[in-house]
């Protein structure tokens, strides 16, 4: 099977860079599975676990939401934050999870007592938290 070169880049490093043959991935527009070929696309990313087909397997990154460009050789994720598996602290995940979930229910039930919190702010922290449960298959 023809391949696609992936790279994947966070502010501080490459955290992926290889030949795949599949990519699939959340984009604002909906969910997107890019193989070798594909037409020319810039779309925003969600914070999820991205699955790639590799080497007749399959490998989740977690992606915490940022830009992809596709040319037909190439597939660039620019992530606000990118970790393999291997590189994800499951418990910090976990405490990132539970923090966000708790003010969100204390939003929810008394939200004329809790303006300080942050609903946007605590619902993206749910989504980065989520994604890297998803990736190490946490939740
Ligand atoms: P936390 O509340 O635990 O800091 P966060 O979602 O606010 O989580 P980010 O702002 O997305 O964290 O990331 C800040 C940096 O910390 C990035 O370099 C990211 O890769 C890293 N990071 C965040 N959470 C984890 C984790 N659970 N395991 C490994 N690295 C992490």
């Amino acid at each position: 099977m023809s391949t696609i070169k992936l790279e994947i880049v966070s502010p501080d490093k490459m955290v992926y860079s290889e030949d795949v043959e599949m990519a699939i991935v959340y984009s604002t527009g909906g969910e997107l599975g890019i193989l070798s070929g594909h037409a020319p696309l810039l779309t925003g990313i969600l914070p999820h676990a991205m699955r790639v087909k590799r080497n007749g397997g399959e490998e989740l990154i977690a992606v915490c939401g940022g830009f992809m460009e596709v040319t037909p050789h190439k597939i660039t994720l620019l992530a606000s934050a990118a970790e393999l598996p291997i590189n994800i602290d499951i418990n910090r995940a976990q405490k990132a999870y539970d923090r966000a979930k708790e003010r969100l229910e204390i939003l929810q039930k008394t939200p004329e007592e809790h303006q300080d919190i942050d609903s946007m702010r605590a619902h993206a922290a749910l989504d980065r938290a989520k994604a890297r449960l998803h990736a190490t298959k946490n939740i």
